[in-house]
């Protein structure tokens, strides 16, 4: 990496430097370069974190109908919105690129591979009860009981039981995703729960699963949804407390 100190001294030949000899720099200067410094620091970006996207379904497998589409694609385009606004800082993965069903095992499989910091799975479901359209964020939870209304075929998997010790981060990122997502989209009541989820189940860091409502139903709830969890994974990569 250019070291930008070091960019500086190489510009000897500038207007400003050719009529001077080379001075000390002033304290003040110092002093302005330490609190700059220790602002950087203190806010404590993170670059350089590997997240993984599960646009889910896909192929033969399409999900629920929505208006004008098929819950595989919305899930994609989400998808591809998150990685675009996380893909400046940070490496992303996604466990589908294109139309096609990866196996259930292969979706925390390829987070594990990647040794992921974040693994987040995508979705998106029509209305099926009367009132406002809603979000869901879930975490995995042994313990929940109320099964998603469009879950994942229930199949044994080879990293079943790794999400255990993870169990506490992942809520700590459900809590940062619900904070954001209510932010951006005070008009969605955004539910929050802990559910026995099986493409959760074998991821081997902190993971969620988040459910959008339809994007033909609720206009620009892809592009909102995707700014306010690329904020969110932001906001738990840099550790800072969801309130
Ligand atoms: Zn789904």
């Amino acid at each position: 990496m250019k070291n930008p100190c070091a960019a500086n001294r190489e510009t000897g030949n500038s207007p400003l430097s050719s009529s001077r000899k080379p001075q000390a720099p002033r304290p003040g200067a110092l002093l302005f370069l330490a609190i700059l410094a220790a602002l950087f620091l203190a806010a404590g970006p993170v670059w350089g974190a590997v997240v993984v996207l599960d646009p889910g379904h896909g192929g033969l497998d399409t999900g629920t109908d929505l208006v004008g589409g098929q819950e595989k694609d919305a899930a994609l385009d989400l998808a591809r919105g998150l990685e675009a606004m996380l893909s400046g800082r940070h490496r992303v993965v996604l466990t589908r690129q294109g139309d096609y069903t990866p196996p259930l095992a292969d979706r925390a499989g390829t987070a594990n591979h990647e040794r992921a910091d974040v693994f987040v799975s995508l979705h998106a479901a029509p209305r099926n009860s009367p009132g406002p359209a809603r979000l869901f964020v879930w975490h995995w939870d042994p313990a929940g009981s109320t099964p998603p209304p469009a879950a994942e075929p229930d199949t044994a998997l080879p990293w079943a039981g790794l999400q255990a010790p993870h169990a506490v981060e992942s809520r700590r990122l459900a809590r940062e995703a619900v904070k954001r997502l209510s932010a951006a989209l005070p008009s969605l009541p955004v539910l929050a729960e802990g559910l026995p989820l099986a493409v959760l189940e074998g991821a081997a860091m902190p993971a969620i699963l988040v459910e959008i409502p339809d994007p033909g139903a609720v206009p620009g709830v892809g592009a909102a949804v995707a700014r306010a969890l690329a904020q969110a994974v932001e906001d738990f990569l840099e550790g800072s407390p969801a309130p």
